[in-house]
């Protein structure tokens, strides 16, 4: 009310020369001071504000500087509208000799930032490259994913090979060993049966003397495979040692485990090998089978089998012999004559 009574009045016109003594130019000038000061103490607000809120923004310091300069700016422009009334001469040059030495530290500190503002890349080039980057970054997961398999199949390949016998394709004797310890105890745990045979290819000697060792190793490998196509999947073949194997029959009692025996003695027999040379060759095989016992230990369980392996070489070769015929036999041996 008592500015617009001075308008009114005519008491708000300043004195002496300052801005000829004309309304039109007063409101100029103090208007345009007025809402240059607001604005130049409104930016610098907005700077300050930005640089706490984003931490992650490069050159704050510019900003800052960039905030200050703008402040004197809106201090000149303050202290111009003041002195159109007042003569705060002195104190009007500090601000402008302030706000010059502050603008000019900014203009050179930004002038020196300028290269390296142009190479910030812009939002364009940073979505482009992480785009590259996803890309990348879903080949190595896939050429991982592949490298992983190839792990597996290699480390499985690697398990197999180091339980595998590398002659006839059935497993090491040590495998074979260790799968008939574990098979007994779940055999005496859950009460079911369990048998192993132990075989012997018949007068092995004389084909290795008759074809060479190396038509020996054909035949071998020709017993493996058929043993492998014949048994049961449950079934365990090891090579026990040259030319002998072990089966390891779980669920299986002596019966089951007979016939199973029989049955490869029989096709052995009718399998005709021929070997490298164009020659073809007829072999047969002995077995002796056991059924395990309770706390019957897997060598004892070998060893029963064994012995009737022994008795089946004994009867003629070319047959299969249970423990339970074998310790039969031996009591009849035994047993006085005419009883
Ligand atoms: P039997 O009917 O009593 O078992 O007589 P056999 O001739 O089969 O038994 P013997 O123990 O007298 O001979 C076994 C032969 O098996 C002797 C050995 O040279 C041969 N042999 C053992 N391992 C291998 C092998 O890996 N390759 C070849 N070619 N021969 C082997
Ligand atoms: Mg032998
Ligand atoms: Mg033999």
């Amino acid at each position: 009310m008592e500015l617009l009574q001075r308008v009114l009045d005519g008491s708000l016109m300043p004195h002496g020369h300052c801005l000829l003594w004309r309304w039109d130019l007063l409101f100029l000038h103090v208007g345009g001071d007025t809402l240059t000061t607001l604005a130049y103490f409104a930016i610098p607000a907005v700077l300050i504000r930005l640089v706490r809120k984003r931490e992650d923004l490069t050159f704050d310091r510019v900003f800052l500087m960039f905030a200050a300069f703008i402040f004197l700016c809106g201090v000149t422009h303050l202290i111009s509208l003041i002195n159109v009334w007042h003569g705060y001469y002195f104190i009007e040059g500090l601000a402008k000799i302030s706000t010059g030495v502050v603008s000019a530290i900014t203009a050179i500190v930004a002038w020196r930032l300028l290269p390296i503002a142009i190479n910030i890349p812009s939002r364009a080039r940073l979505v482009a490259a992480n785009e590259e980057l996803r890309v990348a970054r879903e080949d190595i997961l896939e050429a991982n994913i592949r490298l992983e398999e190839k792990v597996k199949e290699r480390t499985a390949q690697l398990e197999a090979l180091a339980v595998a016998d590398p002659l006839t394709g059935t497993f090491r004797r040590s495998y074979a060993l260790d799968t008939l310890r574990e098979e007994l105890k779940r055999a005496e745990r859950y009460d079911i049966p369990l048998t192993v045979a132990m075989i012997d290819i018949d007068d092995f000697k004389v084909v290795n003397d008759t074809h060479g060792h190396l038509a020996g190793d054909d035949v071998l490998r020709g017993v493996g495979a058929l043993l492998n196509t014949l048994s049961r999947d449950s079934d365990t073949i090891g090579r026990f040692g040259g030319e002998e194997f072990i089966i390891v029959m779980p669920e299986c009692d002596e019966t089951q485990g007979l016939l199973a025996v029989d049955r490869f003695i029989t096709a052995l027999r009718e399998h005709q090998f021929t070997l490298a040379s164009g020659e073809t060759l007829h072999v047969t095989c002995s077995a002796g089978t056991a059924q395990a016992d309770t706390d019957v230990t897997e060598a004892e369980l070998l060893g029963l089998a064994d012995k009737a392996l022994y008795q089946a070489k004994k009867d003629g070769k070319n047959r299969v012999a249970s423990c339970t015929d074998s310790k039969s036999s031996a009591q009849n041996n035994s047993e006085p004559e005419g009883s």
